[in-house]
């Protein structure tokens, strides 16, 4: 166990260095699309305040090369942060680190927020740089990681700047991702069915493996299927498949077998001529996949066999979509299964728990309440690894429950 904000009793006028994870999409005019991962920072951020920290807030924002890029300013991020902290005084730096906003820093007052400039204009930043870990050491007291989606990146402000100070905690959003995701790999209620889809067996091979020791059901959708359709023998047509994970797919199914896990492979599917939103389309059984046919999503009795391993569930995890839910004709399948883990939650006191960035963007897309689930990840590829059973960097820096604090900050 981690320790949290909550773990310090006295923040007056400490200086809280926090790493949030505020890479929020833009559109083309450099506009917020979704703000969520700002607003999942609040609860962190306004604990802080109010207890009377200083805070200066540490993010990235896309992928800009290591340098200044306009397109990547934090300034929508600051503006829309202040609309939701109408109260507080919030400040943009120029820079990530300089003698400038170091003096900014120090002028912080009790309740104040300096947010950096995104920190991926450094160089040093992905590198992990000790240089640049310590200059934003030098501006603060107690390290906070709140930024579980960058958690799985050892960089200078999410790992490096942590192994600096000597207190670094878990923020709320950070300690709520961890919770969740903890209570999927570890005894989860059961009967436990996971539901794993998306583009790539070979992306979700060890989360497959790794799963396969604790649930009942593991259901494979999405294209990842059609490697393990192949795999036994069946044709699939121009369905997506991953030839070099022909055997992998073999070993997974033997392995589910040995672990007495039910591997549930959807027996029917949408297929179409092209991979299209106009395309022509059928629905068949998997073993009826014409030449030059794909499958693209799931079909309706797929649908009835899956919605029925969830019903009884009562964990269900769920990652990656069913099919290519970004097109209307091969969404039904991902809406439906969404759907159906809903309903289970609502009237099962079944526990869900939904990671995986285009799975997220899929419910969204489908205009369901993320409320609606027990948990929906802030972290697509951290949720993954932390599934796959691996200690995130940004989280293994992070002080231990029990372990000494440091005689004085
Ligand atoms: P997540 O981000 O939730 O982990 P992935 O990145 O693994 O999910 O996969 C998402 C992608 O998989 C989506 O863009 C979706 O269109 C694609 N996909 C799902 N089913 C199919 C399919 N049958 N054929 C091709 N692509 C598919
Ligand atoms: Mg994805």
């Amino acid at each position: 166990m981690k320790k949290t904000i909550r773990d310090i009793q006295d923040w007056r006028g400490k200086r809280a260095l926090v790493r949030v994870d505020f890479n929020v999409p833009l559109d083309g005019e450099g506009r917020i699309t979704d703000d969520t991962r700002i607003r999942e920072a609040l609860p962190t951020l306004q604990t802080l305040c109010e207890k009377g920290a200083r805070i200066i807030l540490m993010s990235h924002l896309g992928r800009p090369k290591g340098a200044p890029e306009d397109a990547f300013r934090l300034t929508p991020v600051a503006a829309r942060l202040q609309e939701l902290m109408p109260q507080t005084r919030i400040t943009l730096a120029r820079d990530v680190v300089s003698p400038d906003v170091q003096k900014q820093a120090e002028a912080l007052a009790p309740g104040e927020i300096l947010l950096l400039e995104n920190v991926r204009f450094e160089p040093g930043e992905t590198k992990n740089d000790p240089a640049l870990a310590q200059a934003l050491a030098s501006m603060g007291d107690i390290f906070v990681n709140d930024a579980f989606g960058a958690a799985h990146r050892a960089h200078a402000s999410t790992e490096g700047v942590g192994r600096l100070l000597s207190m670094r905690v878990a923020g709320l959003l950070m300690e709520k991702e961890i919770n969740a995701l903890s209570s999927v790999v570890q005894n989860p209620a059961r009967p436990y069915a996971a539901i794993i889809g998306g583009s790539k067996v070979s992306s979700k091979i060890t989360v497959l493996k790794n799963l396969m020791n604790v649930v009942d059901h593991l259901v494979v959708g999405g294209a990842m299927m059609f490697t393990f359709l192949k795999a036994q023998g069946l044709s699939v047509g121009s369905s997506l498949v991953e030839d070099e994970y022909l055997d992998t797919a073999r070993e997974l199914a033997a392995y589910a077998q040995e672990k007495g896990v039910q591997l549930v492979l959807p027996r029917q599917v949408v297929i179409a001529d092209a991979f299209a939103e106009n395309a022509q389309t059928q629905v068949v059984s998997v073993d009826a996949i014409p030449d030059g046919w794909m499958g693209l999503d799931i079909g309706p009795d797929a649908i009835v066999e899956i919605a029925n391993v969830v019903k009884t569930a009562k964990t269900v995890l769920w990652n990656g979509p069913l099919g290519v839910f970004e097109m209307a004709p091969f969404a039904a399948g991902t809406r439906a299964i969404a759907e159906a883990v809903a309903q289970a939650t609502a009237q099962n006191g079944c526990r869900s728990v939904l990671g995986g960035g285009d799975t997220v963007a899929a419910i969204e897309q489908f205009g369901m309440d993320p409320h609606r689930f027990t948990h929906v990840s802030t972290g697509g590829g951290a949720s993954l690894e932390f599934l796959e059973g691996q200690l995130l960097p940004g989280i293994a820096v992070l002080d231990d429950v029990g372990a000494p604090a440091p005689a004085s900050v």
